[in-house]
């Protein structure tokens, strides 16, 4: 093929981009179980989120969960907040005024200078529909059961690795988290499916739940509604967390 044969052949498809419907092809096989062709130019554009100026700044279409300043966002408690951090300080649990479904959290936390072992270092959590928990606990050098280790679906399932920084460091949990479905029974005909990364390293990769999380019992489910509060657990230990937001996630058309 000649050079200048290639030129426009791979000009073509930037030149019809006036119309949707010139966009791509009506003519070819439908997808299976959608109503749209192969390269449907009329298929809808997905919207535009401007990211986060710096890595792990909220893009344009998060909820912003606290922010350094405030917790508004959040009932319970009220946690304090320390030098832009929201800081526990044994008034207990917190959780979103505003409830979710299927999302992405974003979250930084620290735990404090180590002390206590097991369980009883850095503990706290990251709860979805206040039932569904992500651990957080300090692990770095500090062994506990492994479903009950940093970034664990809690009684359930240990994170693929441990990426623990030192307590006293910043530290970057983000969170795919994917709802339940329920039938009318109650029954749970999808499960909870939870992607993590710690620190940017993958920990879980769509791990089905059991259930809501339970101590020294096995997680089960019971109907809820689509969406629910995030809650942050009070576990008595002085956890800190700031740079939190939240973006709703609908799987495109
Ligand atoms: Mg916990």
């Amino acid at each position: 093929m000649k050079f200048t044969t290639l030129l426009t052949l791979i000009a073509v498809p930037a030149a019809l981009s006036l119309q949707d419907d010139k966009l791509g092809y009506q003519d070819t096989p439908l997808l299976p179980g959608t109503q749209w062709h192969v390269h449907d130019g009329l298929r809808p554009q997905p919207p535009v989120v401007t990211p986060g100026a710096a890595l792990g700044a909220a893009p344009s279409d998060a909820t912003v969960l606290f922010d350094g300043t405030s917790t508004d966002a959040w009932a319970g408690g009220p946690w304090a907040i320390e030098g832009g951090a929201l800081v526990v300080n044994g008034k207990g649990n917190i959780r979103t005024k505003q409830h979710f479904g299927d999302c992405q959290l974003h979250l930084e936390w620290r735990a404090p200078a180590a002390a206590g072992d097991g369980q009883g270092r850095g503990n706290s959590g990251v709860f979805f529909f206040d039932r569904y928990e992500i651990q957080l606990l300090d692990c770095y050098e500090n062994r506990t059961y492994p479903d009950g280790m940093t970034a664990a679906l809690y009684g359930q399932q240990p994170p693929m690795v441990n990426v623990c920084r030192a307590p006293g460091e910043w530290q970057v949990f983000d969170i795919a988290f994917r709802a339940p479905r329920f039938d009318d029974a109650g029954k749970a005909v999808s499960p909870a499916l939870v992607t993590v990364f710690h620190n940017g390293v993958l920990v879980h990769h769509a791990e089905a739940m059991l259930g809501a999380t339970r101590h020294r019992d096995v997680a089960a489910y019971s109907k809820h509604e689509a969406k629910g509060p995030i809650g942050l657990q009070d576990h008595g230990n002085p956890m800190a967390f700031r740079n939190i937001w939240v973006r709703e996630v609908q799987r495109a058309e």
